[in-house]
């Protein structure tokens, strides 16, 4: 369609992937020209590589039904069919480093949901209503690497996005935070299809996700660092302590935070009033996945809740509540995201959005 930019997206067959297959439909500046997947998948009709492990609600879109499913390793193929690449695939760190790096040097842009170049130094970790400038990384990295029109952007892990931005929101108004401790109750599709064995997760809590903590702790620093000699140089100031539990839930990520303020508190009042009027440029610029407004706080005593409030803003605003006193940090309140959309492959495609409006596609 004259005047979208092509996209394809790799590991379209997977919980990521279908996402993205569902939000692509009808974008206004995007059109889905390619799909792929494993070689187990390649070669089937979309239709037929997702039978029996289509997830969603919606029927698969009609145009995506009939395409060709390519082998995610033929860069080449994609190349010929699209000018950017969303990468939901799940394999090996290293094999993926390699294979987002061999798309960027054939001149595509690569918006990966992936962690395996979340802590490389050039590339930056995207939420786009928090770090939009670091992707003035990109010249840098382009020069690093020697690629003309390639780029590599990542997404952070699922579960932060739901308490990033309203710290962050604190942060930009001026209140530094020194400590947080964050408890997050993550449903089921974060794990991909089919994710945990339902006799593990019917009547259960599981309180462990292999690397989750980490990711959790660690990932905020990089998002909130700031770019220094064409490297991004991490924040440590805020320390961060993480429990990340499985619950059965399918979709939504949602995360009990208390936070302890360096100097200054904030009262209550004032961080309902600084979360009810955030904007950032994603808003500004009026991007097409960017929601209005992007942190939504609600009043009642039991919100926010994951199966009621997951798709508020179509699943990319974050909803807050239960905002109090905390007698052992400063203040505590929950906020609530959607895993696949805000978390994943709609939180990618708004950074992609971002990237076209900054003109680095
Ligand atoms: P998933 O449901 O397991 O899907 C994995 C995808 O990767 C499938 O399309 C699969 O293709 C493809 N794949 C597997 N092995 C491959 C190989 N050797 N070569 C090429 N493609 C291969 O996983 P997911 O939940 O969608 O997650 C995808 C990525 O997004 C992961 O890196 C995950 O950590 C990240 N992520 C997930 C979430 C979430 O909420 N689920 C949130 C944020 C980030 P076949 O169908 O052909 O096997």
């Amino acid at each position: 369609m004259a005047g979208k930019v092509r996209v394809g997206v790799i590991g379209a067959t997977g919980m990521v992937g279908q996402n993205y297959v569902r939000l692509l439909s009808n974008h206004p500046w995007f059109e889905l020209t390619y799909v792929a997947a494993s070689p187990r998948s390649a070669g089937k009709r979309y239709m037929e590589a997702v039978a029996g492990r289509w997830v969603l609600d919606e029927e698969v879109p009609a145009a995506v039904a009939d395409l060709t499913v390519g082998d995610a390793g033929d860069v080449d193929a994609a190349r010929r069919q699209c000018d950017l690449v969303f990468s939901a695939v799940e394999m090996d760190k290293e094999a993926v480093r390699e294979l987002e790096e061999r798309y960027a040097a054939q001149g595509l842009a690569v918006v990966s949901n992936n962690s395996a170049h979340r802590w490389t130094e050039d590339v930056p970790v995207l939420i786009p209503e928090v770090n939009p400038h670091h992707t003035e990384i990109i010249p840098f990295q382009r020069q690093n690497r020697g690629w003309d029109r390639g780029l590599i952007v990542v997404k952070p892990n699922c579960s932060l996005q739901s308490y990033l931005p309203p710290v962050y929101a604190l942060l930009r108004a001026g209140y530094e935070v020194e400590s947080m401790v964050v408890v997050t109750m993550q449903a089921v599709s974060g794990a991909g299809y089919p994710g945990p064995a339902s006799i593990d997760m019917i009547d259960n809590i599981i309180p462990y996700i292999p690397g989750e903590e980490e990711k959790s702790e660690q990932e905020p620093r990089k998002i909130l660092g700031f770019i220094q000699n064409g490297r991004i140089v991490p924040d440590h100031s805020i320390h961060i302590s993480a429990h990340c539990n499985r619950v059965p839930a399918l979709d939504g990520h949602l995360a009990c935070v208390s936070l302890k303020f360096r100097s200054r508190k904030p009262a209550l009042d004032e961080i309902v009033r600084i979360w009810r009027t955030f904007r950032a440029e994603p808003q500004e610029l009026g991007l097409p996945f960017a929601p209005q407004p992007v942190l939504i706080y609600r009043d009642e005593p039991d919100r926010p809740q994951t199966r009621r409030d997951r798709d508020a803003g179509r699943g990319m605003a974050i909803t807050i509540g239960r905002l109090r006193e905390c007698p052992v940090l400063d203040v505590r309140f929950v906020a609530l995201s959607h895993n696949t959309v805000r978390g994943a492959a709609g939180g990618a495609i708004l950074s992609a959005e971002l990237l076209k409006a900054k003109g680095y596609i």
